[in-house]
C-alpha cells in the first residue's frame, strides 16, 4: 500500500500564486471545507440514516483517485478535509490514504486541517496508526449513553462497548478533544440529552447535539421528529447553568456552551431551526466521485468521469471552479414543495 498515492504532495510554489484568491461560489462564500466519502458502506443501520432491510451494492474508488481530486480542491484554497462515509474505517488503505494527504499543504503553506468522521466501531485499535499517520481530529457519532438504546439505534448488538473503546482510544492517543455527534430525535433518544452533558463531563469530550434532518433511507422524518434548539438548551438548563463560547471560526455550524463550573462543552447544530447557509463554506465529494454543492441537492457534478477521460489537474480544477458556481443559496427544508434529495446521507457523506 506504500506506493499507494503517487506523487500526491503538493508543492506549495505550485499552487499558491494562481490560486490566492481561493475558492467562492456566487453568493460570495468561501469554500474551504470538503468533506469526502471514501466508501457508501456501513458496518451500522442507525435508524436516522439507513434503512434495516437490503444493501445497495457499494460504490468505491480507488484511493489514488480520491488524493488526485482532492488535491486539485486544495491547489484551489481548500484547508480543511474530513474523510467520511459510509464507514471510513472499513475502508483498506485509509492510513496510507492520511499519511499522503497529511503532506499536501494549503495554498498559504500551512499543513491541512484533516479530520475523520466515524461510528467509532473500529476506531479504538486504529487511534494511534490515524494519529501517527497524520490525522487531526476525529468526530465520533453516537446517539446513546445508554448501551441498549444505543444498541436499537445502530441495530448493531454489542455496538456501545465497542465505540466507548474508540472514543477513549483517540482521547488517551492525543485525537483530542473528541467530538461526538447526537443526532436527536423525538421518540428515541431526547432522554439522552443529560445522560450526554454528563458524559461529556466525566469523558472529557465535547458533544454536539444535531437537529435530525430529511437525509434517512427510511423516510421517517417529520418536522416534530425534530427537537429544535430552544428544547435541547431547556433540557440542559434543567440540569445546570449554560454559560455560552465564542464561536471558532465565523463558519462554525454548532452554538457552543459549557456549565457554570467551566467542566465539559456540549453544542447544539440546528441545520433544521436555525440553518446556517449563510456562512456555509462546505463542498462534498461522495464515493463515487461527484462533487455536491448542498445536502439538500438535487444534481451531483460528475468530477471522476475527468479522470476516467485522461483529464489532468488543470481540467479537474476547471471544472470544480465551474462546479462551485452552482452552489444552492441554502436548502428549503420545512417549505412547501421542499423535496428530499434522492441520494441519503450514508450516499451522500455526512
Ligand atoms: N459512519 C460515519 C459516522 O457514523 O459518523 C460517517 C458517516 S455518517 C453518514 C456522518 C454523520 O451524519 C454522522 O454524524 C451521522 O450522525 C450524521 N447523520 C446521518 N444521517 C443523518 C440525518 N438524517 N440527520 C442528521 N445527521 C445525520
Amino acid at each position: 500500500m506504500a506506493t499507494m498515492l503517487p506523487q500526491v504532495a503538493v508543492a506549495a510554489h505550485e499552487t499558491a500564486p494562481r490560486e490566492a484568491k481561493g475558492l467562492s461560489d456566487p453568493f460570495g462564500r468561501t469554500l474551504t471545507d470538503l468533506r469526502v466519502s471514501v466508501t457508501d458502506r456501513c458496518n451500522y443501520r442507525c435508524v436516522y440514516c439507513r434503512t434495516g432491510e437490503g444493501t445497495a451494492p457499494p460504490s468505491e474508488l480507488p484511493l489514488e483517485d480520491y488524493g488526485r481530486m482532492i488535491r486539485a480542491f486544495v491547489s484551489l484554497g481548500i484547508e480543511k478535509i474530513r474523510l467520511t462515509g459510509g464507514e471510513p474505517l472499513l475502508r483498506r488503505g485509509l492510513v496510507e490514504l492520511i499519511r499522503e494527504l497529511s503532506k499536501l499543504r494549503t495554498v498559504q503553506g500551512h499543513r491541512l486541517d484533516l479530520a475523520l468522521t466515524t461510528n467509532g466501531h473500529l476506531l479504538g485499535p486504529l487511534a494511534r496508526s490515524l494519529r501517527d499517520a497524520g490525522l487531526s481530529r476525529v468526530t465520533v457519532s453516537m446517539d446513546a449513553v445508554e448501551p441498549e438504546l444505543f444498541a436499537r439505534i445502530t441495530r448493531v448488538p454489542g455496538s456501545f462497548e465497542h465505540v466507548l473503546r474508540g472514543v477513549r482510544g483517540a482521547r488517551d492517543c492525543g485525537l483530542g478533544p473528541v467530538k461526538i455527534n447526537c443526532v436527536l430525535m423525538r421518540g428515541w433518544n431526547e432522554t439522552q440529552i443529560v445522560p450526554f452533558a454528563e458524559f461529556s463531563r466525566r469523558e472529557n469530550v465535547v458533544v454536539r447535539f444535531i437537529e435530525f434532518m430529511p437525509l434517512e433511507e427510511d423516510r421517517i422524518w417529520a418536522p416534530d421528529t425534530v427537537l429544535p434548539l430552544e428544547e435541547v438548551l431547556g433540557a440542559l438548563r434543567s440540569f445546570r447553568a449554560i454559560t455560552p463560547l465564542p464561536q471558532n471560526s465565523l463558519s462554525e455550524t454548532a452554538l457552543r456552551y459549557t456549565f457554570d463550573d467551566g467542566i465539559g462543552e456540549v453544542g447544539v447544530i440546528a441545520p433544521v431551526s436555525q440553518a446556517f447557509c449563510g456562512a456555509c463554506s462546505r463542498v462534498r465529494l461522495t464515493s463515487d466521485g461527484k462533487i455536491r454543492t448542498c445536502l439538500f441537492s438535487h444534481f451531483d457534478h460528475d468530477l471522476h468521469a475527468i479522470l476516467r477521460r485522461g483529464g489532468t489537474e488543470a481540467d479537474l480544477r476547471q471544472f470544480i471552479e465551474a462546479t462551485v458556481q452552482k452552489k444552492e443559496a441554502r436548502h428549503h427544508i420545512g417549505e412547501t414543495g421542499f423535496l428530499q434529495p434522492g441520494r441519503t446521507m450514508v450516499h451522500i457523506g455526512g
